[in-house]
């Protein structure tokens, strides 16, 4: 990419978080990933341009040297930083505003650092010809897929109905989403398809910001933008229904929109159980009580003692044995927290030292790799928990892009020819990655527990009232 030769023409509104806004070349499959700042802030941003340059710097680190690690580098992709024109990113700001959805805006883009993170496009990786089908793409945001122990929280709920599950009713109670997702990640983390299946049913049903659907690189699925209007699953249906027409011996007027659903989602569940590269066996799942959440309406009867567990080099497994570095729930860390704390108070040099902002580095990772279960009451071994924490929480708010390509066919004229196609095991060849992994601050851990306190008494108080 030459920077010198940035053209806004060239880009396009993409999507964007909380924390980022991005854009992606209409050509090449490069996306830039801007900042964003509270928009109470636009007139004066929060950091200088070198600030701003060290924190995507230290977002690539993190990304590259420490959840690659963790999560495994065939799904990673860290990219670079890079330094635009500020007339360029102006420019850009400009042109891409009114496609923000307005319940975004609230934050502005930084267009004064002129710094960005440049990443490979995930949503359309291959530059596909026009004559190909364009690959579909699907982006889920699973969030946490286990429960504390009952040891380190005070209200035993909290072990019996996950964070994800509590949390949709405080979303709803707070006005910020209209209807509760059915969604629960335990389901999806399980590794048996039939839970598996009931996830991803729900996490379309109700997509808010965990489930978007894209195709060749442009999203043809996402939460509606007035979350009054429920989502248009028939919409998706139009454009998944000549993926799903071949391979099963149908004909176009006689596969439902049930169906194609179905086979969709079956795709989807395998690739995310597909392993890559240094394969393992299936790994049994922590014990049984903490992988079901009494919150999900799957009906534990149907899967019985039949627990399949997770693939171990699968992408869901490596998330998950990296959010369960939080070992002792954010109710038991947070003394940890406090001790580290009260010692920077009084030494506030040593920030550097125990890296509570970075370098993320070999010396981090072995940190948070290495750290003793037992605490020995130094500062030491409590900022290696609140790591391992921080660590964990990127991994409970990472998304997961399945890259769906269908396999090109011949033309055959031969009816024999097409009936055997019709029998050959999946009509797409996948592809999985994970993204939005940024290091979480170490001093967003009160707010954490302030969050997890409201979501808990507000579940306690509404919960089992709602439907
Ligand atoms: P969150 O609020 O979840 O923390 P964020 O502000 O950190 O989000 P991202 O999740 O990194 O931002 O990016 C916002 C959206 O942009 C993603 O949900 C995804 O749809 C899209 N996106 C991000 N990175 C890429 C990429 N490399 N290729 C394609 N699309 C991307
Ligand atoms: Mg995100
Ligand atoms: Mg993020």
């Amino acid at each position: 990419m030459e920077v010198d030769k940035m053209d806004e023409n060239d880009w396009k509104y993409h999507g964007e978080g909380n924390k980022s806004l991005v854009v992606c070349h209409v050509q090449f499959p490069r996306v830039l990933r801007l900042l964003k700042y509270p928009a109470a802030d636009s007139e004066n941003p929060p950091q200088t341009a070198e600030q701003a340059f060290r924190q995507i710097q230290n977002m690539v680190d993190f990304s590259s040297k420490v959840m690659s690690s963790l999560l495994g580098d065939k799904f990673i992709h860290s990219g670079e930083v890079v330094k635009l024109p500020l007339e360029f990113v102006r420019q850009l700001s400009i042109k891409i505003q009114q496609q923000r959805p307005a319940w975004r805006c609230d934050k502005v883009m930084d267009i004064y650092s002129g710094c960005a993170l440049c990443l490979p496009n995930l949503t359309s990786p291959a530059l596909h010809q026009a004559t190909l089908t364009p690959p579909l793409c699907i982006e889920i945001k699973p969030k946490c897929g286990f429960l504390p122990s009952h040891k380190h929280v005070s209200k035993d709920i909290k072990a019996r109905v996950c964070r994800y599950c509590m949390h949709q009713h405080f979303k709803v109670a707070s006005g910020k989403w209209k209807r509760r997702s059915l969604y629960c990640p335990l389901d999806l983390f399980s590794g048996n398809k039939q839970r598996m299946t009931f996830a991803v049913r729900h996490l379309l049903e109700e997509p808010q910001n965990n489930f978007k659907v894209f195709k060749g690189g442009q999203c043809v699925y996402s939460c509606k933008e007035s979350s009054d209007d429920p989502p248009d699953v028939n919409g998706l249906l139009h454009h998944l229904r000549p993926y799903f027409l071949q391979g099963n011996n149908r004909t176009s007027s006689h596969m439902t929109n049930k169906a194609i659903l179905n086979d969709f989602i079956q795709v989807l569940v395998n690739a995310l159980l597909s392993e890559r590269g240094d394969g393992g066996a299936v790994t049994d799942r922590q014990e049984e009580g903490r992988s079901f959440c009494e919150a999900s309406l799957f009906n534990r009867e149907r899967v019985g003692h039949a627990s399949q567990g997770l693939p171990a080099d699968s992408v869901l497994f490596r998330i998950l044995q990296t959010q369960m570095l939080d070992t002792l729930d954010i109710e038991g860390l947070f003394p940890l927290y406090r001790r580290v704390e009260q010692h920077l108070q009084d030494f506030p040099k040593e920030r550097s030292r125990l890296q509570v902002d970075g370098p993320y580095n070999e010396a981090f990772l072995e940190k948070v790799q290495k750290c003793r279960m037992e605490d020995d009451g130094s500062v030491e071994s409590a900022i290696a928990k609140v790591h391992q924490y921080c660590v964990a929480m990127t991994a409970k708010d990472c998304s997961i892009m399945v890259v769906l390509q269908p396999r090109e066919e011949e033309e055959e004229d031969d009816e024999g020819l097409r009936r055997l196609r019709d029998f050959r095991p999946s009509p797409f060849s996948s592809s999985v990655s994970i993204l939005d992994l940024d290091p979480k601050p170490f001093d967003s851990i009160p707010r954490q527990l302030r969050l997890d306190q409201k979501i808990v008494s507000c579940y306690l108080r509404t919960g089992g009232a709602l439907p």
